[in-house]
């Protein structure tokens, strides 16, 4: 049964702002695909093509021939045939009978369990173009001559529904632009991004590495990825120190009934290690009994202990507790991605304990404190989502505070308002037990990362009792703020890594000045000078090679060392370096004094380092 044409009808305005002007293209060059891959394999089966973040895919199931890179030239032909027979679009709508029999005559059988998915009573919709038709809800763009630049990515295998359990189908992926040069500039963002991959920049410069042995998602920090942790703790303390800050150490474990309190346990259990078991004495009514240990998802319930280990007072509050904790999380191993995703993650967390009157000026500090970060790391673009609840779900996806929502929820608007920072709200999409606001950050070429989620709690200070005396001798329970600035090391040196490209800034680069000297007379004069700058701190390394200085630079260069020092007689006569930053030019002969003085100077304010012509 071939669609009947009296049914056409053109899309409303609703309908098509559905989706973005672009995912319309991209939705449609998903059909245009279908269309060349059945004129070429007319046996293939179809399931569904939706827009993706990057462009769009299909899924295919083929029995006999598997889809391969070499295939791609000959789709993107056929491709470029249907844009330019310039296709209409056309919607009809079917009887529920009229769809099924279309798609089972044609043994579609994914189609015709799509089919059944679309609950009784809403409109089946078909899209045609030329001889194509899918079942699909829209929208398109009016024809396939629309579609001006277009590009095959890559194949892949999935489960049919994402199921494990359902046979795997080919996924062909592709992308669609408005136009040619939107599409090269994406390619090349594409390949600049490919260059810049943190695993990749990893391995070459030896800052990480993953073992059989030790365990998936669980990251070995070799000796340069140690010193760029080292370096942001270091910042992490002194700004957290300069912030009113205290400084705890909480184990890496804690028994069940911790986790029972703080609600980790059940609801967060499939996130978590599976128990250790151990029988301890006198636990449940004087007799042994089997206790159970968790390795920690958070650091937040060992915080909250915290607060509880001594009595508190108005007089204590803001109580800043901060930690670099280590947590653990059991991610599927299908998720774990390089140090992006991953089962042990140490954490710039801390826990800020206020009352409601001081709760405006400590929220108002973090937001300072990101800013604050954001500029030293040259991140120029930034968001944070203020995630809200909705009413409707109080008690279910929300504790049933409804006072202390709209209370804490004014307080953060209020303060994100006042100090001007880029926010956006989304409703309904807050944290069981309070308001949240992730922070999005966009790298030099344009990559989004979320380093971290700032969290109003309100509901989990009470759970633990947690109590401080009022002024006039009550009880009260604090607000909590959670709060991460720097994330997790891991994710967060994972994103630096793509966002420097490897060549980090003199105060975090692993190696921070190597001295270069000219043959084999200013070697002790080197060694002198270099351990001149380990005094100061500053790593600092000779090459004692015999090789040429040309080779040095080079070999200085590729190890990504940030300041190159090069001395020769001449130098040692006049007291002076030869100074080169990595993949800058030479920046000429200055005066020992002035150069090391520039970069104790350039390392303790962590910004760029240059030498001041003379
Ligand atoms: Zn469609
Ligand atoms: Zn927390």
């Amino acid at each position: 049964m071939e669609p009947a044409k009296n049914n056409v009808d053109r899309k409303t305005l609703d309908q098509r702002q559905q989706m973005t002007e672009l995912q319309r293209l991209r939705h449609s060059c998903a059909h245009i695909l279908a269309t060349a891959v059945l004129r070429l394999w007319p046996e293939v089966l179809l399931d569904i093509g939706p827009p993706t973040d990057e462009g769009f895919y299909y899924d295919f199931d083929h029995a006999q021939h598997r889809f391969s890179p070499d295939d791609f030239a000959r789709i993107e032909e056929e491709m470029r045939k249907v844009i330019k027979e310039n296709q209409v679009f056309e919607r009809s709508i079917k009887t529920r009978e009229e769809a099924h029999e279309y798609f089972f005559s044609r043994g579609q059988k994914f189609k015709v369990e799509r089919l059944s998915d679309i609950p009784g009573g809403e409109a089946i919709s078909f899209y045609q173009n030329g001889d194509f038709v899918d079942l699909c809800a829209g929208p398109h763009v009016m024809r396939t001559g629309n579609v001006k630049a277009f590009k095959i990515l890559r194949v892949a295998s999935a489960y049919y529904r994402g199921n494990e359990k359902n046979p795997q189908l080919q996924r062909i992926y592709g992308t669609a632009f408005g136009n040619k040069t939107e599409l090269e500039a994406w390619l090349q963002a594409q390949e600049e991004a490919k260059r810049r991959d943190h695993r990749k920049i990893g391995k070459e410069m030896g800052l990480f590495a993953f073992d059989e042995d030790v365990g998936p998602g669980l990251p070995l920090w070799l000796p340069k990825g140690t010193v760029l942790v080292e370096e942001l703790e270091k910042l992490a303390k002194e700004t957290e120190f300069a912030a009113g800050y205290s400084r705890v150490r909480t184990p890496h474990l804690a028994r069940e009934s911790m986790y029972k309190t703080s609600g980790h346990l059940p609801m967060y259990a499939e996130s978590m290690f599976p128990p250790i078991e151990l029988y301890e004495h006198g636990n449940v009514d004087g007799k042994e009994a089997k206790l159970r240990y968790y390795i920690k998802p958070m650091n937040c319930p060992h915080h909250h202990k915290i607060f509880a280990a001594e009595p508190r007072s108005y007089r204590d509050l803001p109580l800043r507790l901060a930690e670099y904790g280590t947590c653990y999380r059991y991610e599927q191993s299908g998720e774990l991605l390089g140090l992006m995703r991953v089962r042990s993650m140490q954490m710039n967390d801390a826990h800020i304990y206020c009352t409601a009157e001081q709760f405006a000026a400590e929220f108002q500090a973090v937001n300072e404190m990101y800013l604050k970060y954001f500029k030293i790391f040259g991140f120029e673009k930034y968001q944070m989502r203020f995630s809200t609840h909705d009413p409707a779900k109080l008690g279910e996806k929300f504790v049933n505070e409804p006072e202390l929502w709209l209370k804490t929820e004014d307080m953060v608007r209020e303060v994100l308002k006042s100090s001007g920072i880029n926010y956006v709200e989304v409703p309904n999409e807050a944290a069981f037990y309070g308001p949240k606001i992730d922070v999005q950050v966009w790298s030099i070429i344009g990559r989004e990362f979320t380093i971290a989620t700032n969290q109003v709690d309100f509901a989990v200070p009470r759970k633990f009792g947690l109590v401080y005396k009022t002024r006039d001798n009550t009880e009260a329970t604090p607000l909590c703020i959670h709060r991460a600035p720097l994330g997790t090391h891991e994710r967060f040196i994972g994103f630096l890594i793509e966002h420097y490209a490897g060549n980090f800034p003199l105060w975090l680069a692993p190696e921070q000045v190597r001295l270069l000297p000219l043959g084999d007379g200013p070697v002790e004069h080197a060694r002198a000078l270099c351990s001149q700058l380990r005094g100061l701190g500053i790593r600092a390394e000779v090459d004692a090679s015999n090789d040429k200085i040309g080779g040095k630079i080079r070999d200085a260069e590729t190890d990504k060392v940030h300041a190159m020092l090069i001395l020769g007689g001449k130098e040692i006569e006049a007291g002076t370096v030869s100074v080169r930053i990595h993949g800058k030019a030479d920046q000429g002969s200055h005066p020992w004094d002035l150069v090391k003085n520039a970069l104790v100077e350039s390392i303790r304010n962590r910004n760029e380092f240059s030498i001041n012509k003379p």
